[in-house]
């Protein structure tokens, strides 16, 4: 009998197979996330894996049975993938994952392109919440969609293929930045200062503002477009290239956009795995980075329509179903980095590769707009967490008076089902690129697998 609580390292307990299992799995994982930088990449992405494996996809009315595999895909930028299962789904309720694949990055204005100086820029609003100082000087790849006049829509996607090129924010020289270094890190780069070189060549035809012309001459060569279709679009920068393996024992993945993909990714393994009996449902949401508002984002009523719609065609009432259904809202939490150890409180933080982490509450200031979770809630987990074996750590976002943050959980739990969060700890969260542990993403993995699949 083991009386005190101690955090387990995953690889001080994995045998070979094991490891070797978790390090196969992140190679699944690092192709996912490469492909599914922005949520539409993510969606596009999960089709494809779900169509691979014969799921179908779902429109509200559909008439529904056991055994069947659906997708529904809402405005292409927000995904529920279920599985109907055989048990009484009254009785039973669903088992819903929840991420979000959404993540920090900078958004173009709806009227970004300007000359100056011989350079021709795109200007960008940021979205999520970002350290504007990260994002100068990296390599950015800019990606999304054009809706040109009629409706036609046109992919845009360069960066990210070697032989593409980049695109890049300047920032000051050291020898001239004696007044920026002044300045506090929230200051010395502002949100407007944001603009990526796009051009340098200028159209000899122009008089004025040649580069801009000669960009607008490019874009139209290339994707059919002039300079107002820019305010019909969807354009983001994000950092370019792929996730890389950290350290020399390679047990790290340095990437953009683990937030929230690292948890996207095992919900949708876990209900490919899992056994059939209880209904589930993984879903990818959008816009959790700027609050879950939207007809894509968590707050929107359509997982409610879905879960309506499904009950009724296997006759069961809805309200029944999602009082007793359960909900693991899946989304990272900051690993502690010894690095700031100061804003952690030790006894109550996630480290690295120890494990997925169950977080009971998120908020600030007091649980300040948390969902905070029952214990009978944290103990159902626990127990399909033990029983399967699960190397997981419980913890909390930081010091209390520090800061704070939230998910996608309350907005779940307030439709009166049992939510609770859980997810993969990060080094460097919302920075351009972000770490995680494979035995952690493993680790998440096996722990969806075990939500799903507990009776
Ligand atoms: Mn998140
Ligand atoms: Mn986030």
């Amino acid at each position: 009998m083991q009386f005190e609580y101690t955090k387990t390292n995953y690889f001080k307990v994995a045998g070979e197979e094991e490891k070797k299992a978790a390090f196969g799995y992140a190679e699944g994982y690092k192709n996912f996330l490469f492909s599914s930088k922005t949520e539409r990449g993510a969606v596009a992405t999960a089709v494809k894996l779900c169509e691979e494996r014969g799921y179908k996809p779902y429109m509200f009315g559909d008439k529904v049975k056991a055994g069947d595999k659906l997708y529904f895909v809402n405005r292409d930028k927000n995904i529920f993938v279920i599985k109907i299962g055989t048990n009484n789904i009254g009785k039973c309720g669903m088992k819903i994952m929840a991420a979000h694949v959404d993540s920090p990055r900078l958004d173009l204005k709806p009227n970004p392109l300007f000359e100056e100086a011989g350079l021709a820029f795109l200007k960008t609003h940021y979205y999520g919440g970002i350290k504007k100082y990260q994002w100068p000087t990296i390599a950015l790849a800019l990606t999304g969609v054009v809706v040109l006049r009629g409706g036609k829509r046109v992919e845009v996607n360069v960066g990210d293929d070697e032989n593409d090129p980049i695109f890049y924010i300047t920032d000051l020289l050291p020898h001239l930045a004696q007044e920026q270094v002044e300045k506090t890190m929230s200051k010395a780069i502002s949100g407007e200062s944001l603009n990526a070189i796009v051009g340098s060549i200028p159209d000899g035809e122009e008089e004025k503002e040649g580069v801009k012309a000669a960009v607008l001459k490019l874009l139209n060569a290339k994707y059919g477009m002039t300079e107002i279709d820019f305010q019909t679009s969807e354009l983001c920068f994000v950092p370019a290239g792929k996730p890389r393996d950290v350290g020399f024992d390679r047990a790290l993945i340095s990437a953009y956009g683990h937030d929230d993909k690292v948890c996207a990714y095992p919900e949708l393994t876990a209900l490919f795995e899992s056994d059939g009996k209880d209904t589930v449902m993984a879903i990818f949401a959008d816009k959790e980075e700027t609050g879950s508002d939207g007809v894509t984002g968590m707050q929107s009523r359509v997982i409610l329509d879905i879960i309506d719609n499904i009950s009724q065609s296997l006759g069961a009432n809805p309200t029944l179903v999602r009082y007793n259904s359960k909900c693991i809202s899946a989304d990272v939490c900051s690993a502690f980095d010894p690095e700031y150890a100061s804003v952690y409180e030790k006894r109550n933080a996630s480290f690295i590769g120890c494990g997925m982490s169950v977080t009971k509450y998120h908020g600030a200031r007091g649980k300040n707009s948390t969902n905070d979770a029952s214990a009978e809630m944290v103990g159902y987990v626990r127990d399909a967490l033990e029983d399967a074996g699960v190397v997981y750590q419980t913890g909390e976002l930081g010091r209390i008076d520090i800061g704070g943050g939230g998910t996608v959980a309350k907005y779940i739990a307030n439709l009166g089902i049992d939510t609770l969060d859980a997810g993969v700890p990060v080094l460097s969260m919302h920075a351009p690129y972000e770490i995680i542990s494979k035995a952690d993403l493993y680790s998440m993995h096996k722990a969806m697998l075990a939500f799903c699949n507990k009776h």
